[in-house]
């Protein structure tokens, strides 16, 4: 048995950073994951991180908070979000005096750019690389404070004992063993859930894997269904073209060569939220002003040096996949499923309702995004409440107890593990991945409807029962056996979308990212409420609204742009 006081599951930017705060605290801590930490999903973020720095003009915390607040549709929770705002420039700080090397203004101070749905130039970047800029520097201090990882370890469930966490269970990659890690705190920090569609901007280990895992021990999932598309992802691959190109003055044009975005939003234009600009986007292309499935995003007018200075990634990343270099042609873009704003349900400290159980990053729903997540703040959220999960945490141990290592969890997970090896027929763990994929995203995209999300619910409803009876895994084997890897990551996935989707049909209005045809309009009356979902024995979750939303200064208003 592997033991240590916090355990941290995920090696992301929310995982690495609550690791390096409970060591600087001097709490003995590790970090389980899947991967080697600096192959998270966290390393592939382009655009940059949210702070008011004030670097550009006199922009404050509080109006940090407002556009948060604003962009999140009013369902964000206000005492979280100004939280997240006010710890913002800190942490920034933090990170520079570490070592991240962001972008400068002429006059050495750290550069910030224009993002969408903020009044002001909030957001700090390294070119268009800035998670990974931010990766390697925790990785760096990971390394000074020798935090001990358990890498390719896949983490498969929870452990409660007493009603409280005791660690969890992961299945060992390299040796296909299984192994209980008895921790007094766990904090889950295992990203999104992107995966849950086709064509995503999310990497191949964004699996829902700490959602579904919260999940199945009894922990409600919250807000599941307000799934964010981006507006510009390529069409060949999903692949991100970043929001920071309209920040840099990127334009969006129609088959027609208009910048059709001021007819949508009169002010902001290709700078109002995603949620606003993916639904113009859709529109356009609905209506037949489309080129060949897409809206393109024209750099153009930026000039060489500049998109090779600042944009140098995307124009690469563009080239690749489309043969189109930016420099001189428009991308062919359109929206693509980005951002999971639900997730763990938790506190403004990171805790859920299981004692000595933390989630941070995007697999928690804490909730700072509400409807729909402003670009910038996800980065943001990971390192804000990485921290503040780590020093609830630290403070959790010190009057905690030794916690019973759950021998019936590991026996349980060995039963599920051996029971998908037992199987010789039924059916494959990527056929109903797939079956999972074509019911979300034929059914649970941008504009949604009651016809359309019931026909997922059910489809949904059938490839749980038929993963829970017949899932089977051709390979064998007890080395990097990945088809089994799949196959849990799958089970996960398939929880997740269940969540957005039975959520999604309960919610009778649009707010944020949830556009419904049939109720077009916000109804502040009846929905200002968030949505927790809970794990039932038949596989479809139970809904309940018991959750009100936290308003403390802004009081809901219209949302234009
Ligand atoms: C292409 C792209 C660009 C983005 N750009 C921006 C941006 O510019 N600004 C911004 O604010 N946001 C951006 N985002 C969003 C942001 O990057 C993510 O929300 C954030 O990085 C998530 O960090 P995380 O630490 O929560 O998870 P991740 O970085 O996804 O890390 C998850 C970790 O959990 C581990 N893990 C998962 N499951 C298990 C398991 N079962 N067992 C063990 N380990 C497990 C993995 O190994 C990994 O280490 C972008 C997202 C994408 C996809």
């Amino acid at each position: 048995m592997i033991k240590h006081d916090v355990v941290v599951i995920g090696g992301g930017l929310a995982g690495m950073r609550a690791a390096v705060e409970a060591a600087e605290l001097g709490a003995d801590v590790a970090i389980v994951s899947k991967m080697h930490p600096v192959r998270s999903h966290s390393g592939a973020a382009q655009g940059g991180i949210n702070a008011a720095l004030g670097n550009r003009d006199d922009d404050t915390p509080d109006n940090h908070t407002f556009d948060t607040v604003k962009g999140s549709d009013y369902l964000g929770d206000q005492d979280a979000i100004a939280a997240m705002c006010e710890d913002a420039p800190g942490q920034i700080i933090w990170l520079e005096h570490r070592g991240c090397i962001f972008s400068r203004l002429p006059d050495g101070r750290i550069a910030q750019r224009p993002f969408g749905g903020a009044g002001s130039p909030r957001t700090c970047y390294s070119a268009d690389v800035t998670g990974l800029v931010i990766l390697h520097t925790l990785w760096e201090q990971l390394e000074r404070f020798n935090v001990k990882v358990y890498e390719e370890y896949f983490c498969t469930a929870l452990c409660v004992e007493d009603g409280v966490g005791s660690g969890v269970v992961a299945y060992n990659m390299r040796n296909g063993q299984l192994e209980l890690i008895n921790a007094k705190a766990t904090i889950f920090a295992t990203g999104g859930a992107g995966r849950m569609y086709l064509k995503t901007t999310n990497g191949y280990a964004s699996t829902a894997d700490g959602m579904g895992i919260a999940f199945k021990a009894g922990i409600p999932l919250m807000d599941m269904e307000f799934v964010q598309f981006h507006p510009t992802t390529l069409k060949e691959n999903g692949v991100l073209m970043t929001e920071g190109a309209r920040g840099e003055g990127a334009y969006l044009l129609n088959s027609l060569g208009e910048r059709f975005m001021f007819k949508y939003a009169p002010n902001k234009g290709e700078l109002a939220s995603r949620d606003v600009v993916s639904r113009a986007e859709w529109t356009e292309i609905l209506e037949g002003r489309g080129v060949d499935g897409c809206v393109l995003l024209d750099m153009r007018h930026l000039g060489r040096e500049k998109i090779l200075e600042r944009l140098p990634q995307i124009r690469e990343l563009a080239l690749d996949a489309t043969g189109k270099d930016a420099v001189n042609d428009p991308i062919p873009i359109l929206p693509g499923a980005h951002y999971t704003m639900g997730g763990i349900e938790t506190d403004k400290w990171g805790a859920t309702r299981v004692p000595g159980v933390y989630a941070a990053g995007e697999c928690a729903c804490v909730s700072v995004h509400g409807a729909n997540r402003l670009g910038g703040n996800s980065l943001l959220e990971t390192i804000v409440f990485g921290a503040r999960a780590a020093k609830h945490a630290v403070e959790y141990i010190k009057k905690a107890g030794d916690v019973r290592p759950s021998e019936r969890t590991l026996k349980a997970e060995q039963d599920r593990i051996n029971q998908l090896l037992a199987r010789s027929g039924g059916e494959r763990a990527p056929k109903l991945r797939t079956a999972m994929n074509s019911a979300m995203s034929e059914n649970v995209f941008i504009f949604r409807n009651e016809g359309q999300l019931g026909k997922a619910v059910d489809e949904l409803v059938a490839v749980r029962k038929e993963f829970d009876q017949k899932a089977y895994v051709m390979d064998k084997s007890a080395t990097f056996n990945t088809d089994l890897v799949g196959a849990l990551e799958t089970d996960f996935l398939i929880d997740a979308a269940l969540c957005v989707a039975t959520g999604a049909l309960a919610r009778k209005e649009s707010r944020g990212a949830q556009a419904r045809t049939d109720f077009p309009d916000r109804d502040d009356a009846n929905w200002m409420k968030h949505t927790l979902a809970w794990r039932t024995a038949e596989g479809q979750p139970r809904l309940d609204y018991s959750r009100g939303i936290t308003i403390t200064t802004y009081e809901p208003q219209v949302r234009t742009y």
